[in-house]
């Protein structure tokens, strides 16, 4: 079984989340005892966000270079960068290190594809929704038409990620603004909507929509544990 790299800690609610799916899936392949071998280097979250604000990047990805240079020492075969808004600096970070970066938006579009999903809409920080370092990806490497929720949602959507999911407070309300605005996507003609932050499923799941939902988390780290035992 191969190493899995992990950058978390951005936050480390979903970093959670991605342990425990990670080894959730070692074990239901494996059985018995087996658990993922995991390199995890958590940063100070608290550091890094001050810096997005700041449109600071460049130092977002010196810092998260020098973490994945210690995973990849650390005995990593690959990594993963666990959020969707950092891969904003993914070229960067892959450049810095010699094992490969399993891109985020690389896993979901190709489950997308395999689903014959066309058209998506995309929820995640205001980084994510209204730059293209994410939304290009999925247009230009995958045909994949992708639709953002207006301004004022993007505002609110944002607000709740970095005020109460990265907190860990999941709240009712935020539930509802949340999924009113996932309903308007689909009235629009998405066929499907991307929970494109790492921290989103921890206050939306499929019992809450009749939409469907694609978990960034989820399906990143199901590729880790596929490329763990399969590659
Ligand atoms: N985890 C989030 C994401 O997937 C947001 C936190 C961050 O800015 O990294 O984009």
């Amino acid at each position: 079984m191969k190493t899995i790299g992990l950058l978390g800690g951005m936050s480390w609610e979903s970093t959670a989340s991605y342990y425990k799916a990670i080894n959730l899936g070692v074990k239901q392949a494996l059985g018995g005892l087996h658990s993922a071998k995991v390199c995890l280097y958590s940063v100070d979250f608290d550091e890094i966000e001050k810096l997005q604000h700041q449109n600071r990047w460049s130092d977002t990805a010196a810092i998260l270079s020098r973490a994945a240079q210690a995973v990849e020492a650390g005995g990593a075969d690959f990594i993963l960068i666990c959020t969707n808004t950092m891969h904003k600096v993914a070229d960067e970070i892959q450049s810095s290190i010699s094992i490969p970066l399993v891109h985020i938006a690389d896993t979901t579009a190709q489950q997308l594809v395999a689903d014959g999903v066309k058209r998506v809409g995309l929820l995640g920080t205001k980084f994510t929704m209204e730059q293209d370092f994410y939304k290009r990806r999925l247009s230009d490497q995958y045909g994949i038409e992708v639709l953002v929720p207006n301004s004022a949602e993007q505002n609110i959507i944002h607000e709740v990620i970095y005020t109460e999911l990265c907190l860990g407070n999941i709240n009712d309300n935020s539930r509802v603004a949340y999924l009113d605005i996932i309903n308007k996507l689909y009235e629009q003609g998405v066929e499907a909507v991307i929970l494109g932050c790492t921290e989103i499923a921890l206050l939306v799941e499929p019992q809450h929509t009749q939409v469907p939902l694609y978990d960034s988390t989820q399906i990143h780290a199901a590729k880790a544990v596929d490329l763990a035992i399969n590659s």
